[in-house]
């Protein structure tokens, strides 16, 4: 089950560049995470400063 990007991101960007896999991008309104692409490792959750991210 990969992590996913809820309402409460601000699109500041922090998590994108922290996945060591890229799999965030920059969606419409909001981040986003490809489910394909995450690894499950937790890392873009531990930097949200809104804790957008949930696993
Ligand atoms: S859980 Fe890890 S691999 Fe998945 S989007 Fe977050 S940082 Fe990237
Ligand atoms: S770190 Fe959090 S608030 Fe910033 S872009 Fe990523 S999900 Fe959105």
């Amino acid at each position: 089950m990969a992590y996913v990007i809820t309402d409460t991101c601000v699109s500041c960007g922090a998590c994108a560049g922290e996945c060591p896999v890229g799999a965030i991008s920059e969606g419409d309104g909001k981040y986003v995470i490809d489910a394909d692409t995450c690894i499950d490792c937790g890392t873009c959750a531990a930097t949200c400063p809104t804790g957008a991210i949930e696993g």
